[in-house]
């Protein structure tokens, strides 16, 4: 069995990290930016290198393609090269170079696929300096306009297609990644999943449904002091009960179910008021859209329940909702034989957060490799995973991308 070339691929990796690099060791490396634009111009050379066909679309997504025996439409091994402020060096730049190692590995042993397989780098998947993110593999796979995209500002009131054509990656429609015979991302797994299962891999099964709710509780805005307590209206104290009872429908849920109130606002919010108004947000995440919605029932249930028990007003807007993703069967079934053929202990999981992988299973049989993150952390300078977990997943990858193209 043919293996990648580690030193290489961690070479490639910190070379690209440097670019953008900070004090602590992080990358900056925003969509559009003079730093993306370097490490586009080194990857673009670096596939040249490769012996690779390389081509820039019109959102500025670049594909690297490596002809095979066939006409048929290729298989792409993708992820992006932007970057949060002050993130990892491997959030997204693991799928890239990961995937310019298995050319490189490839063409050291002659080895020629059936279908040709492709590197794609997708243009601002974080979607951090112009929101939302993973929008240009939405934009190819028709969940965005041209329009819209290139409308996009970032704080400085830059446009999208400005900023494209300052770095000179603006290209041809022509060139976008599709049609493709499959579709595999090779990323880190952002959580902790598998440093708490001792596995170096990841066969991920999808990506989980998201849905966004704003929670209004009114109450009777009044004086701290003449105030007796069997007399008040507090929102605060009915928000604080339905909090409390929504990290409960989570956890009993099962072991993947996650919800999260991230944001309070509390009106007046002031110290000797008892408060008029309460609005707080909840983020419920399951692979299960049937099992979400059940979610959404008993938050309802339980605010109208506490609401009237407290003399309150409860009002509950679900406002957004990114249904689950579960990924290709077959594509699934490669990644596992890969891991099984290497020997492997991997896990099997889920993706918590979005990945240009979403888009892409719309148009194409998908799939995705998480590869170990150290303490889970990531979107942050402390992001870490080891070179062994590297070069595991790399592998995964090279073998998986050669079952599917033949
Ligand atoms: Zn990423």
């Amino acid at each position: 069995m043919i293996a990648v070339n580690s030193e290489r691929l961690m070479q490639s990796l910190a070379d690209l990290a440097q670019i953008g690099v900070t004090s602590g060791g992080g990358v900056t490396r925003l969509a559009l930016s003079d730093e993306d634009k370097h490490g586009r111009d080194l990857l673009a050379r670096w596939m040249r290198d490769a012996g690779l066909e390389v081509s820039v679309d019109d959102f500025g997504n670049m594909t690297g393609l490596r002809s095979g025996k066939t006409d048929a439409p290729p298989v792409l091994l993708a992820s992006h090269i932007d970057t949060v402020v002050k993130g990892g060096k491997y959030d997204g730049a693991l799928g890239v170079m990961g995937a310019l190692e298995v050319i490189r590995t490839l063409n050291d042993h002659g080895i020629e696929t059936v279908k040709p397989i492709a590197i794609v780098n997708w243009t601002n998947e974080e979607g951090v300096r112009f929101e939302p993110a993973m929008q240009c593999s939405g934009a190819v796979t028709g969940r965005f306009t041209r329009e819209y995209v290139y409308d996009r500002t970032d704080r400085q009131a830059m446009r999208f297609e400005d900023e494209l054509r300052r770095i000179g990656y603006m290209g041809e429609e022509a060139n976008r990644p599709l049609p493709a015979s499959a579709y595999l991302e090779l990323h880190i797994e952002q959580g902790p999943v598998l440093e708490d299962a001792n596995q170096p891999v990841g066969v991920v099964g999808g990506i989980v449904g998201i849905t966004w709710i704003e929670v209004t509780v009114t109450g009777q805005p009044d004086h701290a002091g003449p105030s007796p307590m069997r007399l008040r209206r507090d929102p605060l104290v009915a928000a604080a009960e339905i909090i409390q009872s929504v990290e409960r429908i989570a956890t009993m849920e099962d072991d993947i179910a996650v919800a999260t109130v991230g944001r309070v606002n509390v009106e007046p919010n002031v110290i000797n008021t008892i408060p008029g108004k309460v609005v707080f947000s909840v983020d419920f995440r399951h692979p299960d859209g049937d099992v979400l919605a059940g979610q959404v029932a008993r938050l309802e249930a339980l605010v109208e329940h506490v609401c009237s028990e407290r003399n309150v007003i409860g009002e509950v807007d679900r406002f957004w909702t990114s249904e689950p993703t579960p990924f290709d069967q077959d594509v699934v079934f490669a990644i596992r034989a890969s891991c099984e053929e290497l020997g492997l202990d991997y896990g099997e999981l889920w993706s918590g957060a979005g990945h240009d992988a979403k888009y892409m299973a719309d148009v194409c049989p998908s799939g995705m490799i998480f590869v170990r993150s150290k303490a889970g952390l990531s979107h942050c300078e402390a992001e870490e995973s080891s070179a062994e977990d590297i070069e595991t997943g790399v592998n995964v990858l090279l073998g998986t991308a050669m079952k599917l193209a033949g």
